[in-house]
């Protein structure tokens, strides 16, 4: 018997086309979290982890909350029992991949 309960522990649910990079030419990592995404799907969706960013349908604020500099990727699919996780301090995030490093700053906030 399969259930919901079985995925109480992760914090929301999301579908494989809104956090695996669709486009490698354009891929971007979140300077707060380091999710990689293409900038199309932060545009779309923005980014899972971060919503307090609003970077939804806000290409310029994408532009300035995400880096195209960014070293190494991985892949998380159960960031909740991944040691790679706990390492990267990303337990409590989305599946998704994650940069190890993502170079770049947040805007100033005025
Ligand atoms: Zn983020």
């Amino acid at each position: 018997m399969s259930s919901y309960e079985d995925y109480d522990d992760v914090p929301r649910q999301v579908t494989a086309s809104d956090v695996v990079p669709n486009n490698q030419r354009t891929l971007r990592a979140c300077v707060t979290c380091g999710l990689i995404k293409s900038i199309d799907q932060f545009i779309t969706n923005g980014c899972e982890n971060c919503t307090n960013i609003n970077m939804r349908e806000d290409r310029k604020r994408v532009e300035e909350c995400t880096s195209t500099a960014f070293e190494g990727m991985i892949a998380l699919t159960a960031p909740e029992k991944s040691w790679v996780a706990k390492w990267q301090g990303v337990e409590r995030k989305c599946k998704g991949m994650y940069a190890i490093a993502v170079y770049g700053d947040l805007p100033d906030q005025d």
